[in-house]
């Protein structure tokens, strides 16, 4: 089976766009663009061995890809719109191909969002999609725009897929479909719009990402510990409350929203994304004072943890 011969089963499960739109097959695809909107981009890789397991089902490998993918599009408030998939394979396997395209492609229509184009090269296994997606002037939820005084929320529970991770076969099903399908929030990102201030993905830890947002808007955190939003099966699994918010704070792979919002739209928030079907806790307020300080139940500081995960943090 030649390189050729992997596109073109890619293309027959992927239809083009209406005409005169163009999907795959041509030298690149064209795309209409949608008036008065802007164009929202964005691409993810996942690599065997640093993201996933060569051998994990490929159906979750294709539904993690666009599941990422579609939480970058998620936390810019963006209406998915189509994806471009280069993919690198050892090897034209093509039981791996329709299975990876079933995780894939599952989750690419239930969010509305055509695959119009990619690359297949042979080399070790490696996917990397880009998404594209609308979002009107002014709406993007961007990392710049918290201010002191807004309340931080996140949506879900966090540390369920960093607990799924740590405990492996042993974690209950729940924890484990939390780590092998997350589901993008792209409901509430969209729900979002007008309400929030800032927001950022949660694909790195609660305490690394919400960084990223205080760095971007100059300003400051507290969090309290105890609010912080925890499942059942985690406290089952992690009966100890600091271990578990170590998971919450600094575990990856949660797919979640943080945002922030003023306390007058508090009602509002709550209501918007209520109507998507989708929980939201307040974990704490933004503030003037640089840094991310979380407080105990008892009032006392908790030290923060190690850092998020981050690629290239430690030599090799
Ligand atoms: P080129 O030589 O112009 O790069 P390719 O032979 O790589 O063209 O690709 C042919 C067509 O198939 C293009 O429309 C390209 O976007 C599409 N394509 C290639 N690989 C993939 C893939 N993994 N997923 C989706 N579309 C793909
Ligand atoms: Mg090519």
């Amino acid at each position: 089976m030649s390189e050729f011969d992997l596109i073109a089963r890619i293309r027959a499960r992927f239809p083009s766009p209406a005409a005169p739109e163009l999907g795959i097959g041509d030298d690149g695809a064209l795309l209409a663009p949608r008036p008065g909107h802007l164009l929202a981009v964005s691409t993810d890789s996942l690599l065997a061995g640093v993201h996933f397991r060569p051998d994990d089902p490929p159906a979750d490998i294709g539904h993690k890809a666009a599941a990422v993918n579609l939480s970058d599009l998620a936390a810019m408030a963006a209406e998915p719109a189509a994806c471009l998939l280069a993919l690198s394979l050892p090897g034209a396997d093509t039981g791996w191909l329709d299975g990876f395209l079933d995780g894939l492609g599952g989750l690419a229509r239930r969010h509305g969002m055509a695959l119009v184009g990619g690359d297949t090269t042979r080399g070790p296994l490696a996917v990397t999609l880009t998404v594209l997606g609308w979002v009107p002037p002014g709406q993007a939820l961007r990392r710049d725009a918290a201010r002191p005084g807004d309340e931080v929320w996140v949506t879900g529970t966090l540390g369920d897929a960093a607990a799924a991770l740590a405990l492996g076969e042993a974690a209950e099903p729940w924890l484990l479909a939390r780590l092998r399908r997350p589901e993008p929030r792209c409901a509430a990102g969209l729900a979002l719009r007008g309400l929030a201030h800032a927001a950022i993905d949660l694909s790195d830890g609660l305490l690394g990402d919400l960084g990223h947002v205080l760095a971007a808007s100059g300003c400051g955190a507290d969090l309290e510990l105890a609010d912080l939003p925890a499942s059942p099966a985690l406290c089952a699994a992690v009966p100890e409350a600091e271990t578990r918010w170590r998971y919450q704070l600094c575990g990856g792979d949660d797919y979640e929203l943080a945002f922030t919002a003023p306390p007058e739209r508090r009602e509002a928030v709550s209501a918007a994304l209520a109507a998507q079907g989708v929980a939201a806790t307040r974990i704490g307020r933004i503030d003037l004072r640089p840094g991310l300080r979380l407080y105990r139940p008892d009032g006392r500081l908790w030290p923060p943890p190690a850092r998020a995960w981050q690629h290239f943090a430690d030599p090799p």
